[in-house]
């Protein structure tokens, strides 16, 4: 397993649609275990494909957040369709691709997802809470889109302000967490 480097925003693969995976073999298989294992060193609690410089529609989400050693509970959402999402809701959210910028976004508490796991089968999942927010927001990056593209223009053009500046800077650590954001407002989440 190799940890992959994360692409940052606005780099072009984050804006594009991401290609149906067709083949399901051991490079998949080896590209899951190595998003998985970039998304726990990042760490995070989700990671799409296109934030890894591979537009192909991958994900994985882990919302579990497990100390070394602690078993997994790893979610891999692959060719995903949301084919319900219930109780819209405002969450504070942030993403590993434009680490550092934290915003409040609408998004949904529930949704249901039709997806194909790692050896084609396909599955149906539904979550709540963090997991319906963290698969919304990666299958959001299959579709070439970031949880910014969810602001009215005016907020969005603020944020992309706020990460202009938060990009200037030298960041001293990756406090980015894709997706999750607790809803403690008073500093960014740093690992939580
Ligand atoms: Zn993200």
């Amino acid at each position: 397993m190799a940890t992959l480097s994360i692409v940052t925003y606005p780099h072009p693969v984050l804006k594009q649609k991401a290609a149906e995976v067709t083949v399901f073999d051991e490079a998949l298989a080896q590209l899951v275990a190595d998003m998985a294992e970039t998304m726990y060193a990042a760490p995070g609690v989700g990671l799409a494909a296109p934030q890894v410089g591979i537009s192909q529609q991958v994900c994985v989400v882990d919302i579990s957040q497990p100390e070394e050693g602690e078993p997994k509970e790893l979610w891999v959402l692959i060719n995903p369709v949301i084919v319900e999402t219930r109780e819209p809701i405002s969450w504070e959210e942030g993403c590993l691709s434009l680490p550092g910028l934290y915003r409040e976004v609408p998004t949904y508490n529930w949704a249901l997802i039709k997806a194909a796991d790692v050896t084609g089968q396909r599955r149906i999942l539904n979550g709540s809470g963090l997991l319906a927010v963290a698969m919304l927001h990666e299958i959001e990056h299959l579709q070439g889109r970031v949880f910014i593209d969810r602001l009215g223009p005016l907020k969005r053009r603020f944020a992309l302000k706020a990460y202009r500046r938060l990009s200037e800077k030298p960041q001293p650590a990756p406090a980015a967490t894709d997706a999750s954001a607790p809803p403690a407002p008073s500093s960014p989440p740093e690992s939580s």
